[in-house]
């Protein structure tokens, strides 16, 4: 079954403490389309400056992604800059440049409106709740979010909430959301706020998953070398949203157990490059094998 994904399809500028590169594609659905392209055809909802490289359109359709809902605007592509500090883990944003976003109203093709799975990845909650007011009772809608729609759309992302299956945030994110300090307590508050099941993304130390009277945890990859943490949080929500659309008719929490691991994957070979170059020519042989490899992690009574 096909996947629907929305969000921001950027150029982006990223500075860490080894390196830096400029436009450089970017965006939370350019990153999440890509990882769900390997489990599930992907429907791509964006806009697009005159400054955008053709070639990138090739590049979805070799990969089975559908951008009739990718508008071609006149004016600058969204760009947005961040630098890392030595830990890859703390970020600073320099500037986020809204350029054609600002005038944004997507209008969904006939063809994406039946479809049964959803990714509304991070773009304003508002732009966010316009595409899932166009389909037609999607079975399942993931949902990603970050701090700045916390703080600035609050109203509009608890709106939103009612209608989400699962939300995907970060670990400080769901600390400032609840304002609590537990991520347990966290998860399930947010639980309390609309969606069903909800992700909260740890980083380099893994992952947790709430639903009702169920919790998962999980680890990350065990990387050495980390080059780009950008678009792992993108990267998370298209692998797992992108596993369920193409594996799964009803969804269950031993889905999202599996869901999560593969995010966990595709994420770890996001970080291991700049922008999206590692995720651009993956094969299921090398996901399954990372995939096996946290199978083996997370065992913790061997035979001796
Ligand atoms: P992540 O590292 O997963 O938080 O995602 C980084 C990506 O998000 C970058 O490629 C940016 O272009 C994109 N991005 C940054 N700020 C925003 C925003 N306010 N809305 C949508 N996308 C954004």
């Amino acid at each position: 079954m096909s996947l629907l994904v929305l969000g921001s399809i950027a150029l982006d500028t990223v500075k860490t403490p080894v390196e830096e590169r400029s436009e450089l594609l970017g965006g939370s659905a350019s990153y999440a389309a890509v990882a769900a392209s390997y489990f599930s055809p992907v429907q791509l909802v964006g806009i697009v400056g005159d400054d955008f490289p053709a070639s990138e359109f090739d590049f979805w359709k070799s990969r089975k992604i559908d951008t009739a809902g990718v508008q071609r605007a006149a004016g600058k592509t969204f760009r947005w800059s961040g630098e890392y500090s030595w830990d890859l883990n703390t970020r600073q944003t320099h500037a986020t440049e809204l350029n054609v976003f600002e005038n944004f109203e997507p209008e969904l093709p006939k063809s994406y409106r039946e479809t049964d799975f959803a990714l509304l990845a991070n773009i304003a909650p508002s732009l966010q709740s316009h595409v899932l007011d166009q389909m037609n009772k999607p079975r399942f809608v993931v949902v990603d979010t970050m701090n700045l729609w916390i703080e600035t759309a609050r109203a509009d992302l608890d709106a939103l909430l009612r209608d989400v299956d699962l939300l995907i945030l970060n670990d400080s994110e769901a600390r400032e959301m609840t304002k609590e300090t537990s991520l347990i307590k966290a998860g399930r508050g947010i639980r309390k706020m609309g969606p069903r099941y909800v992700a909260i993304k740890k980083g380099e130390h893994g992952a947790l998953l709430f639903g009702e009277n169920e919790f998962f945890s999980c680890g990350a990859y065990p990387l050495e070398d980390i080059h780009d943490p950008t678009g792992a949080g993108d990267t998370f929500a298209g692998g797992m949203a992108g596993y369920l659309a193409g594996n799964v008719k009803k969804v269950t929490f031993t889905d999202l157990r599996k869901a999560m691991i593969y995010g966990s994957v595709l994420a770890s070979f996001c970080v291991e490059a700049f922008s999206l170059e590692r995720l651009r020519d993956l094969n299921m042989d090398q996901i399954n094998e990372r995939y096996e490899t946290f199978k083996l992690m997370s065992q913790f009574e061997v035979p001796a």
